[in-house]
């Protein structure tokens, strides 16, 4: 068990990882400089977050499915642009680890995309129940906005998610809460109570009005590209950094946001906004320098250091 919140005030959470496949990346695509010939295999990670409230009432939410179980499920341009990330393994995927844990995906309430890229998007049928939340400018991907992005954004599956059950996230700029029929359910976009120690995120949503979940915005990778901060100790920070940088390098500064040209001659950056992304690293880099725990999806050294955090792995004991 990752450990939990306990006072008063917030509920208590508890946070699991879970495993969604591998693949393997260029890394001239990622950072700079580097070999060009240079690949690694890296994970797609998923996580598990529990929520219990005061009355003991659990909320269970899956933040990103990772990689897509059966392959040939994905749309055929997806298929296509994935054979250029191989070796892969899809098993076990988020089904699977939720197993491993004695649940399965009619017990998560909500599943939270970081974004709609193909190698966190999953198997949503795999979810009859759950409600889907993506960020602000997703859904449009749907429907071509995404064309005229170079490298990494292959092709959005127009039929990707439940209509009825997908709630996109309102413009944070704009602070007027969620745009579908579940509002309720979920607040607005908060930038007047950001948590002193998330003093360096400017647009936060708290889930539970408890403090202990936040969506926060985290622009520049892609349209609607959002990360979770799960306050797992009144002391202890957990940062779901989806892929707002894909090696840690990037935070440190030993390497720079990757650039490469297509046969075109024309620049393609992994980050659609590639300067936007730069800025949402350096805060990143100021919570983890602020004692935060910082978790990127790709982060095979994490993956490899933390294996008793997936879920169903080791018997939960109570602090
Ligand atoms: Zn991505």
């Amino acid at each position: 068990m990752e450990t939990s919140g306990r006072d008063s005030e917030s509920g208590t959470v508890t946070l699991h990882a879970l495993s969604a496949g591998h693949f393997t990346l260029p890394e001239y695509q990622f950072i700079s400089p580097v070999v060009e010939t240079a690949r690694r295999t890296v994970p797609s990670l998923a996580f598990l977050i529990q929520h219990a409230n005061k009355s003991g009432r659990i909320t269970r939410i899956v933040f990103d499915l990772g990689l897509r179980r059966d392959t040939n499920r994905y749309a055929e341009p997806i298929r296509k642009y994935i054979t250029t990330r191989r070796p892969m393994t899809t098993r076990p995927d988020v089904v699977e680890g939720l197993a491993r844990g004695g649940l399965t995906p009619r017990d998560i309430d909500y599943v939270i995309y970081s974004h709609v890229h193909w190698d966190h998007i999953g198997e949503p049928r795999d979810f009859p129940d759950s409600i889907f939340i993506v960020g602000y400018g997703a859904l449009d991907l749907r429907s071509g906005a995404g064309a005229k992005l170079r490298g990494g954004h292959p092709f959005f599956e127009h039929d990707l998610l439940p209509e009825s059950r997908t709630i996109e996230l309102s413009d944070p700029k704009e602070e007027r809460g969620v745009s579908s029929a579940h509002q309720s359910s979920v607040q607005n976009f908060d930038t007047t109570r950001a948590l002193t120690a998330f003093k360096h995120l400017p647009n936060t949503l708290d889930l539970f009005g408890d403090g202990s979940v936040l969506i926060v915005d985290a622009p520049g990778h892609l349209a609607g590209h959002i990360n979770i901060s799960v306050k797992v100790t009144d002391d202890r920070h957990v940062y779901l950094a989806g892929d707002a940088f894909h090696d840690r390098r990037l935070l440190t500064g030993e390497k720079d946001i990757g650039t490469w040209r297509d046969v075109e001659g024309h620049v393609c950056c992994i980050h659609a906004d590639r300067q936007t992304a730069a800025e949402t690293i350096d805060r990143i880099r100021k919570l983890e320098l602020d004692g935060v725990e910082v978790i990127a999806a790709h982060d095979p050294e994490w993956e490899n250091l933390n294996q008793c955090r997936f879920f169903g792995v080791t018997i939960e004991t109570q602090p």
